[in-house]
């Protein structure tokens, strides 16, 4: 799932409005943040092989830092413990730490059999939608559309720069997910997880621009 991830945060804004969309994007794409750096760094591996899905053509054969359940948890909970101690709300916390744990839950529905339980534990899960690609869109798009308007309930532009910050990634990311579907094949893991790395810290980036433009509603 790509864009789906991002729906998370959005949505979220509207249970937890004092946390910073840059806080919530970076809990709901934590595992997606870690993965090309671990893939540039060849500590954890994917490789490409046209057809695997219907979707997408990677093979995630080796990812159990990012994706296994076991360190999927650990991180939500050490995310929400973290936010926890610096900002004393548990709702917060724990709305940050379901948003980190939403992440496998929503790569469990699109992957193939490939998330793992856990770092050296050969056994692994995917409910496999990226193999019918109307019911992959429509539950994507479905889930980003309802993200994008909770955000837009939840907050309001200052001027028309908030407008502007909001959309402009609203509509990159969504673009970059059409790209990613029907665009051209994709390049070696090590370039694709450079490129990842870079997209990550844009993202970040873009949400803090977003953050200082529009003011929350409650
Ligand atoms: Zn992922």
């Amino acid at each position: 799932m790509f864009i789906g991830h991002f729906a998370i945060a959005f949505g979220a804004k509207k249970i937890a409005p004092k946390v910073s969309l840059v806080t919530l994007i970076f809990a709901a794409q934590f595992l997606d943040f870690l993965w090309p750096a671990l893939i540039y760094l060849g500590i954890e591996h994917v490789r490409i092989i046209p057809g695997i899905t219907v979707m997408n053509p990677l093979d995630f054969y080796d990812y159990p830092y990012s994706h296994s359940l076991f360190m999927a948890l650990i991180y939500s909970f050490c995310f929400g413990g973290i936010y926890f101690a610096v900002r004393r709300s548990v709702k917060e916390a724990w709305v940050l730490a379901v948003c980190v744990f939403s992440h496998w839950v929503l790569d469990l529905v699109t992957h193939r059999p490939d998330l793992p339980l856990a770092p050296g534990v050969n056994m692994v899960f995917g409910l496999g939608l990226w193999n019918n690609v109307s019911a992959s869109v429509l539950v994507e798009v479905a889930l980003y559309i309802v993200g994008v308007m909770l955000y837009l309930q939840a907050t309001r532009a200052k001027k028309w720069t908030g407008t502007v910050s909001f959309w402009s990634l609203a509509m990159v990311l969504a673009l970059g997910w059409v790209v990613n579907i029907f665009g051209p094949p994709l390049p070696d893991p090590k370039v694709l997880g450079a490129f990842g790395v870079v997209m990550s810290v844009i993202t970040i980036f873009w949400a803090w621009w977003i953050e200082s433009t529009r003011e929350t509603l409650v």
